[in-house]
């Protein structure tokens, strides 16, 4: 007799979880569960606790209660070498670069390598290389300052830096917040093809209405210290929740939660 096989354990799962500053509580009683190879999204007010909750995921920050566990390991638990071990799994590309001035991107890039991992510069270099091509910028750019760059272009050095380790998840704070709609496009299918080529997860903050129709798979709603609906943008838009439909009709762009600005009238748009 052969079972059904377990349900795979989702490579991130929070329970429980509380978070205060003070007297303010910014979570309480959150669940959240990230499934092997989702691009999800997480979007929510200013100030509803999405960054605090992208932190909290990347050891940056610990819950008061509740437990955290990433690519099953217990986060609260963790010991210094499991913690040294899981920051060379997971890649971060934080909302303004946070790419060093001093450095050209080439160095940038290979900042974790030199770190991490015991290459000789030669091998540092052409592994910076192959992220920076990866992440569609030509290698001329790998001697450029972060300074004398576009924004759309740090973004995506911010990604190839992110990348290095070769990372199986990958969180994103606002990936395309202060782009041209061109180059937000390009980072929508550069998201799109790391996920489908490189099997990634992903997990972003995001209040791009054109980035979560047109990539993700689920979305979570962050509002009153918890996730108040989960789904593809289809099902919460289907679901009628007050409190979802309040943040997405909120959003500039006025109604693109009922009726997406492509004209697809709120109708999942295929990928
Ligand atoms: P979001 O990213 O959704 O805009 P944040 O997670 O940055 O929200 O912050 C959520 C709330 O927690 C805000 O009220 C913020 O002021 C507060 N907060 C975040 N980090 C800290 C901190 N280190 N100290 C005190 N308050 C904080
Ligand atoms: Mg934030």
């Amino acid at each position: 007799m052969t079972a059904n096989p377990p349900a795979p354990e989702p490579v991130i799962a929070l329970y429980g979880v509380r978070t205060s500053f003070g007297a303010k509580v910014v979570h309480d009683g959150l669940n959240l569960e990230v499934l092997k190879g989702e691009i999800f999204a997480i979007v929510g007010g200013s100030g509803s606790g999405k960054s605090t909750l992208l932190r909290e995921m990347i050891l940056l920050q610990k819950p008061d209660a509740g437990s955290v566990r990433v690519l099953g390991q217990d986060l609260m638990q963790a010991s210094r070498e499991q913690v040294l071990s899981l920051r060379q799994r997971w890649g971060v590309m934080f909302q303004h670069g946070g790419l060093f001035a001093a450095l050209t991107v080439l160095e940038n890039v290979g900042l974790p390598l030199r770190e991490h991992r015991k290459l000789t510069s030669a091998q540092v270099d052409a592994v910076a290389l192959e992220k920076i091509a990866l992440s569609g910028l030509k290698p001329e750019v790998g001697a450029q300052y972060p300074a004398s760059l576009s924004g759309g272009m740090l973004k995506r050095a911010s990604l190839a830096r992110a990348l290095a380790l070769n990372p199986e998840l990958l969180f994103l704070d606002e990936p395309t917040a202060g782009l041209d709609p061109e180059s937000a496009d390009g980072v929508d299918a550069l998201i799109l093809e790391l996920r489908d080529k490189q099997g990634l997860t992903v997990v972003m903050i995001t209040h791009d209405l054109d980035l979560l129709w047109h990539i993700t798979d689920r979305v979570a709603v962050l509002a009153d210290t918890r996730l108040q609906g989960v789904g593809s943008m289809q099902a919460l838009s289907a679901m009628g929740l007050p409190s979802v439909h309040r943040f997405f009709t909120g959003t500039r762009g006025g109604n693109a939660f009922a009726q997406h600005p492509d004209g697809t009238g709120g109708a999942w748009k295929p990928k």
